[in-house]
């Protein structure tokens, strides 16, 4: 069977009633026959079963032996991190996402956890960057904002040779767009925030084991720890997840027409997509990826926050927020918003320019959103020629 239909019958029906819509167990715990004797669930920490559907679903997703559902991405990051020990180092992807990078730094390097960073999109960083003391490498691919790619397949294999756990934040490419697992990884994490729930309406995060030996680790720091996520957001989670192909399809396709058309924009500089061929990673991209996803960047040749901040604040159909993955289309302004926190010099090394703007592809029709672009760049276009005359004649 193809995929669009394992997932939607990986979905259970009731058994109880035959509901077809999986039910919301709204409970903290469940009556027992006798101690220890139960239908398998005793305490909802440990246990839900709305929560179970979508953690079976999003390991059949992924291809991995069991899934987990956490409350926010970050609390799903948390988790794979205390699977190490003090005095491990994990070696991570320098374009990493800024709240895992926060949570590295002021959480994890205190509990004795080293963390070093490389330019991962180059095998050969991994290989000089990694110790005998590396037991976990962490890679997003693509990452955000510039869309950088990682060879997955190379580098699970050097994590493999050093006996180090590989884990991917997998949020981006979707389960839709790639799967790390059968690309060689142990570990796939999501913010299911962003394309699995899919509808800008709830936090959450997952995790995804290949092993049931790591599953079980995972599934007793999940319990011991706590961070898990309520029956409800499970819920919304599962429906989202229902439409999770179309929605993929539909957002890569638009963010395709959208991006091709940003590349004949006079006023922008680069343009970062993964499905653009003379994307720097194009290669490993088509090789690992099926599918590219709704998030596009690009700067501008006039390298101007204000100039960046006329164009994020001119659009109505892109509203202006941070986050991705929904049906509506966003924007937004990393320089200022999502990457505030980092030094500008460290910013521009990744690409993050003053005037690079960050779009997340909607479920609209790309026509309209192709407008919109087009009526902000023509009235930018003429600012920017107005105010080079103006300086010419001075
Ligand atoms: C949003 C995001 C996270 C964090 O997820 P939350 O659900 O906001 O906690 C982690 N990684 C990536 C790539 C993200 O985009």
């Amino acid at each position: 069977m193809k995929l669009a239909t394992t997932l939607l019958h990986s979905i259970p029906t009731d058994p109880l009633t035959g509901a077809i819509s999986v039910p919301i167990y709204q409970t903290s715990t469940f009556v027992q026959e006798a101690p220890g004797v139960n239908k398998g669930f005793d305490y909802a920490r440990s246990n839900n079963p709305t929560r179970k559907v979508l953690e079976d679903l999003v390991a059949v997703l992924e291809g991995g032996s069991n899934g987990f559902a956490f409350a926010s991405g970050l609390a799903a990051i948390d988790a794979v991190v205390k699977l190490l020990e003090a005095g491990d180092e994990i070696l991570a992807v320098d374009d990493i996402y800024g709240g895992a990078f926060r949570q590295f730094t002021h959480i994890f390097q205190k509990f004795g956890i080293k963390v070093t960073y490389a330019d991962t999109t180059k095998v050969e960083n991994v290989i000089d960057a990694i110790t005998p003391k590396t037991k976990l490498i962490w890679l997003e691919s693509p990452t955000n904002p510039t869309l950088k790619i990682s060879d997955i397949r190379e580098i699970a294999k050097i994590a493999q040779s050093n006996n180090c756990l590989l884990c991917v934040d997998n949020t981006f490419a979707s389960p839709i767009g790639q799967n790390p697992i059968k690309l060689g990884a142990d570990l796939v994490i999501h913010s299911a925030t962003k394309y699995l729930a899919g509808h800008s309406d709830l936090i959450a995060g997952i995790v995804v084991a290949k092993t049931p030996e790591l599953g079980e680790k995972i599934k007793f720091i999940q319990n011991a720890c706590g961070a898990i996520l309520g029956p409800f957001d499970s819920w919304l989670t599962i429906r989202g997840i229902e439409t999770l192909p179309l929605r993929f399809e539909r957002h890569s396709k638009s963010a395709q027409q959208i991006a091709e058309f940003l590349t004949t924009v006079d006023c922008i500089k680069n343009v970062y997509y993964p499905g653009l061929i003379d994307h720097q990673n194009f290669e490993v991209a088509v090789n690992q990826q099926t599918q590219f996803g709704g998030v596009i960047a690009f700067d501008l040749h006039e390298d101007s926050a204000e100039l960046a901040t006329e164009v994020v604040c001119f659009t109505k159909l892109f509203k202006l927020a941070e986050s991705l993955g929904g049906a509506k289309s966003l924007l937004c302004h990393p320089a200022t918003m999502t990457h505030k926190s980092i030094p500008r010099e460290k910013r521009y090394q990744s690409g993050v320019t003053d005037s690079l703007i960050r779009l997340s592809v909607g479920l609209e029709d790309a026509e309209d959103l192709i407008e919109e672009l087009r009526n902000v760049f023509k009235t930018i276009g003429e600012k920017v020629k107005k105010v080079n005359q103006t300086t010419t004649q001075n």
